[in-house]
């Protein structure tokens, strides 16, 4: 991977924390791994992806069903859906002096070999034959498997009773909920259920910023189909998910989809395609995935709770339905659309760094200030300005703070596609013609013009 492109990915994490996106989580205390925290610009940033998610899948759709299930399921649901055994695993080794633990398969794959689905036997021998240390230099222990889930209790009670997980995936909460929503709403074949909220994983070795973390958030929906239809309508999803990456902003040449071959895909899916993101530093990887798992899981939850998953149509016909899953990280969203949008160019003989995110996604759609800030009538110009906007689109920034060229410069790094200045000619005090209108400076372009107030609203939509 090329050194600039590691520098963009060192700048893009400084600049989160310098402007207020992302921290590190419980930073004062020396931080803990695996876990950040976003930032009032991440929060905004994360609400917008989210929204538009919402919109673009669920809102203008008719066959699609919101959920918000807890995150503290019952451990029943983790057993039937294979979450406790061996399918939820990852292969772990031990630095057989310092006691410090990697992911063997991503130790494997970092020395160029190739590890995807490979079993304990396997890894150890490749160990073996390449004679591979750890990262210090020490001996590796034999590989294990190691499960993700975050234990805990509910209640007072010790002892296995009280035992529950934090749900590594949101996945299942809509598939214990299939029978609430299918009486509840009776939805018409094919539709989904869809969900945004927190997962966590005890990922063996957290890295490279948002991408492997231990607490995230996901978006994800279960497309409920008939089986013979599963093709067509994994087509037309897949089309979809083409569709949100465009609308995050993100280039074609920088998605990739990888059709993850027979011989790797889990055992109950029949075809899994991975989108993946080439971010600056790492290249092509997971971005989110897309599976079709037949009826493996409502079939599991049948028979594990003794609830029926059937669905009956209205002649009579009963089956369970077969599943097709879009799956979405949305700290691995967030790292592309940053990757995406974070551009350097020249600006008036300056270096200058701004986001060029798109206006749908940026945490400010607009800032206001007055030209200066000790000329109280300039001053309420612009809060009346402000105010009114505010009222229209809500995300929109008051900044009066250094001259305007400063302002101008925070706001391209943050990503604001417009400036707008109240200045002596909006009062008309200067050239009358100009009276009522205010300058707007362009992020991308750095082009400034005049646009009457009265238009502001349509100008910025
Ligand atoms: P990987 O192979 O990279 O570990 P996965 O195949 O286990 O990912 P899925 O179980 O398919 O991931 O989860 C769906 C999505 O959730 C992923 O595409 C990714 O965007 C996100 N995701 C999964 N694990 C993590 C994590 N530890 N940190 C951040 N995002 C994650």
């Amino acid at each position: 991977m090329s050194e600039q492109n590691e520098n963009k990915m060192e700048k893009i994490v400084s600049l989160c924390k310098r402007r207020g996106f992302v921290f590190q989580g419980s930073e004062i205390y020396g931080g803990l791994r695996g876990t950040w925290d976003y930032g009032p610009l991440g929060v905004a940033l994360n609400n917008n992806i989210k929204r538009e998610w919402w919109k673009l899948f669920v809102d203008s759709r008719e066959d699609m069903y919101g959920l918000d299930a807890a995150i503290i399921m019952n451990a029943k649901v983790w057993e039937a859906s294979g979450h406790t055994g061996a399918g939820f695993c990852d292969p772990l080794v031990e630095d057989v002096k310092t006691g410090e633990r990697f992911r063997a398969d991503h130790l494997l794959q970092d020395n160029g070999i190739e590890a995807e689905g490979l079993s304990l036997e396997e890894i150890d021998s490749l160990i073996a034959d390449n004679a591979i240390k750890s990262p210090k230099g020490n001996e590796l222990s034999k590989a294990r498997e190691f499960n993700m889930m975050f234990a805990s209790r509910v209640g007072a009670t010790a002892g296995e009773e009280g035992k529950v997980y934090l749900r590594p995936e949101t996945a299942q909460g809509i598939f214990v909920n299939f029978k609430n929503v299918l009486d509840s709403m009776s939805p018409k074949m094919p539709f989904g259920i869809a969900q945004i909220g927190k997962a966590f994983r005890n990922e063996i070795a957290p890295r490279e910023f948002l991408f492997r973390v231990r607490e995230f958030e996901q978006m994800e929906i279960e497309y409920f189909v008939k089986e013979e239809d599963w093709e067509t309508e994994f087509e037309k999803l897949r089309k979809d998910i083409v569709v949100w990456h465009k609308h995050l902003g993100l280039s074609e040449e920088n998605i990739r989809e990888y059709d993850v071959p027979e011989n790797d895909l889990a055992h109950y899916s029949k075809r899994t395609i991975d989108f993946e993101y080439n971010y600056p530093g790492k290249g092509f990887d997971e971005l989110a995935g897309f599976a079709y798992r037949t009826d493996h899981d409502l079939k599991n939850h049948m028979e594990a709770s003794g609830t029926t998953m059937e669905y009956i149509e209205p002649d009579g016909a009963r089956f369970i339905p077969h599943v097709l899953e879009p799956s979405f990280g949305i700290g691995r969203a967030l790292t592309a659309v940053l990757c995406e949008a974070y551009t350097e160019d020249e600006m008036n003989g300056e270096v200058r760094t701004y986001l060029k995110l798109p206006v749908h996604l940026a945490p400010y759609r607009v800032a206001v200030s007055p030209l200066l800030k000790n000329k109280p009538h300039l001053v309420e110009k612009a809060r009346e300005v402000f105010t009114e906007l505010k009222a229209e689109f809500s995300n929109v920034a008051w900044d009066d703070n250094g001259n305007v060229g400063k302002r101008y410069r925070r706001q391209d790094e943050i990503g604001t596609p417009y400036c707008l200045v109240i200045d002596f000619d909006t009062l008309g005090e200067e050239a009358p013609e100009n009276k009522d209108t205010v300058t707007v400076r362009n992020r991308d372009t750095g082009e400034q013009e005049r646009v009457a107030i009265a238009d502001l609203v349509g100008y910025l939509k």
